[in-house]
């Protein structure tokens, strides 16, 4: 993709300080970490969100980011993480290249992904068969 900046990271036209690469990802420091050794893990083929990376990435992913984790892990001396990959501009997408981050967690960072809420259990029945049945 031409206008794509991940692709451009890809293809060395923007620099970028990788930590990991295979033939299938590169990962490399967020620009903007949310907290300190914020790494992005990026599929080499485009594609823009969940819904058009291919299975066989889908598959290799959680692999290469269970590797990382661990290294992140050793080397910060850290035990807490979130694995976050937004989908849409709604959801907190900004490149529209998919990539999962992977946020080392501190005490006090301050870092809230969402607010619960209240729940109604009859709803919630429903919609669990709803999702069940949708699920190809
Ligand atoms: P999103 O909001 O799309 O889930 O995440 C995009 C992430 O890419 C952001 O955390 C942002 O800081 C990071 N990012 C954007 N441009 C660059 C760049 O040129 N280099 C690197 N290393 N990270 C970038
Ligand atoms: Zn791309």
């Amino acid at each position: 993709m031409n206008d794509c900046i991940f692709c451009k990271i890809l293809n060395n036209e923007i620099p970028s300080f990788t930590v990991y690469e295979d033939e299938n990802f590169k990962a490399i420091l967020d620009i903007a970490p949310a907290t300190k050794g914020h790494v992005l893990v990026i599929p080499k083929e485009h594609s823009e969100n969940i819904f058009d990376l291919s299975n066989d990435k889908a598959e290799k992913l959680f692999l290469v980011a269970k590797k990382i984790t661990t290294a992140l892990k050793n080397i910060l001396n850290v035990s807490n993480f979130n694995l976050i990959q937004n989908n849409g501009r709604i959801a907190g997408q900004t490149v529209n290249h998919f990539h999962l981050h992977i946020i080392p967690r501190y005490s006090l960072d301050e870092i809230s992904l969402w607010v619960p809420h209240e729940n109604d259990p009859s709803v919630t029945e429903n919609f669990a068969n709803e999702v069940k049945n949708a699920i190809k």
